[in-house]
C-alpha cells in the first residue's frame, strides 16, 4: 500500500552541543523539533507532535545566536501545521510518540481523536517520573485512548509502517520505519540526535541507559549501511535537506 510522509517543524530549541554529544564543545546549536504526518489508505498517523501551547512565544521573540531555550510561535504547533495543508487535526487516527518528553508529545493536546501508541515501558516510566523535569502529565496524560505495545508493531499490516523499539534515550523510546517510493526511512527521533551521533556512535549524557542507547545506534548504523535513510532527531543540517512545507518526501 502506498504511504505518504510529510515533515513539519514544530518549534526550535537551542542548547550547547554537549547536550547531544557530551565532551567539551559548548557551542550553541539550533535544533528543529520535528513532527511527521504518515498517510496510509487505512488512516492518518503522526509520529511525534512537537511542543505544547505552554511553550509558545510571540513570533517576534526569536532566540539570539547565543541564547538557549525554545522558540515556538503560533504558526508552529502541529494543529496549525496540519491546517496549513488542509488536514483536519480531528482526522488523525494514531499518534505514535517516540517517547513522552515535552518536545515530542506536547502537541498531543491538539489532536483530539487519536489513539496514542507508546511502548508499555515508556508509559510506565513517564507515570513514575511525572512532575519531574522530564515528564509532564499535561503532555502525555490527556485522556486519549492508548495502545501500549512491546517491541515491534506493524501499524497497518503489510510492513509499510513499522514501529521499532529503540531503547536507551529513554527506557521505552521507539522509532518508525516507513517504506517510501525512494526506499526505507527510519524516523529516529532522540535515539539518534544528530548525524554525528551515528557517524561516531556517540550517545548523549541525557540518555537514560547508555548501554541500550549504544546498542540502538549500532542497529541504526547497520540499517544505514544497507541503504536505509535515517532521519536524525534534532539535526539542523539534515533537516534543511527535507521539504517542511507539506510536500511529500520521496
Ligand atoms: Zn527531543
Amino acid at each position: 500500500m502506498p504511504v505518504t510522509l510529510r515533515a513539519f517543524t514544530c518549534g526550535w530549541f537551542q542548547s550547547p552541543l554537549t547536550f547531544f554529544l557530551g565532551g567539551e564543545d559548548k557551542r550553541i546549536v539550533r535544533s528543529p523539533i520535528p513532527a511527521y504526518l504518515i498517510e496510509h489508505p487505512q488512516g492518518r498517523a503522526l509520529f511525534d507532535t512537537g511542543l505544547g501551547y505552554r511553550f509558545r512565544r510571540p513570533i517576534e521573540e526569536r532566540l539570539g545566536p547565543d541564547a538557549t531555550g525554545f522558540e515556538f510561535d503560533e504558526s508552529a504547533d502541529i494543529a496549525a501545521r496540519l491546517r496549513a495543508i488542509d488536514v483536519d487535526p480531528a482526522s488523525i487516527r494514531w499518534i505514535i510518540n517516540s517517547h513522552f518528553h515535552a518536545d515530542h508529545c506536547g502537541g498531543n493536546a491538539s489532536i483530539p481523536n487519536a489513539t496514542i501508541i507508546v511502548q508499555t515501558r515508556e508509559r510506565a516510566a513517564a507515570a513514575a517520573q511525572a512532575g519531574s523535569k522530564l515528564y509532564d502529565r499535561a503532555d502525555f496524560d490527556l485522556g486519549h485512548p492508548v495502545l501500549e505495545i512491546t517491541g515491534e508493531h506493524d501499524l497497518f499490516g503489510g510492513g509499510s509502517v513499522t514501529i521499532i523499539p529503540t531503547y536507551g534515550h529513554t527506557v521505552g523510546h521507539q522509532s518508525v520505519k516507513v517504506k517510501l517510493p525512494g526506499g526505507d526511512v527510519v524516523l529516529a527521533a532522540d535515539c539518534c540526535y544528530l548525524k554525528q551521533s551515528l557517524d561516531n556512535l556517540r550517545t548523549s549524557p541525557s540518555d537514560a541507559d547508555a548501554d541500550a542507547a549504544l546498542e540502538t545506534l549500532r542497529r541504526l548504523a547497520a540499517l544505514r549501511e544497507k541503504g536505509t535513510r535515517i532521519f536524525y532527531g534534532h539535526d539542523e543540517a539534515f533537516w534543511k535537506t527535507l521539504p517542511t512545507s507539506g510536500e511529500p518526501i520521496r
